[in-house]
């Protein structure tokens, strides 16, 4: 069984954005002398094959995903990725500029609701104390 066939499963059939330390646990699961390494490795191929995608957030590990056309909401404060669906821009962007459009990746800033909550939470001590 090749290891590739296995991860990209693994990415395929998760509804959350994985590390690659959650997908080797989930690897060594099926395959317990698996090391850390090969799934690095195998992610790099995957990702170099466009058989997966890779989502970076600064100061987060990066998170793999699959490659359908998909873009994501993430969360500023903590890094929480939400899928979203929009309507394809690459025409549209086409349109406007004259290039033509390979690919995109949209990353949509904002805050989750349980973020939001404890900055509320935050604010609210804040002015109780008169600060
Ligand atoms: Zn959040
Ligand atoms: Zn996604």
């Amino acid at each position: 069984m090749r290891y590739a066939d296995t991860i990209l499963e693994i990415i395929s059939s998760s509804q959350s954005h994985m590390t690659a330390e959650q997908i080797f646990f989930a690897l060594k699961q099926q395959c317990p002398s698996v090391v850390l390494a090969t799934v690095y490795n195998n992610l790099n191929t995957l990702y170099a094959q466009e058989k997966i995608r890779k989502i970076s957030v600064a100061g987060y590990p990066d998170r793999y995903d699959k490659n359908t056309r998909h873009d994501h909401l993430v969360c500023r404060r903590c890094g929480a990725l939400l899928d979203i669906h929009l309507s394809d821009l690459t025409r549209e962007l086409e349109r406007q500029t004259g290039f033509a459009i390979e690919g995109y990746d949209l990353k949509i800033r904002c805050l989750c609701p349980q973020c939001r909550a404890k900055e509320q939470a935050a604010d609210q001590v804040c002015k109780s104390q008169g600060l």
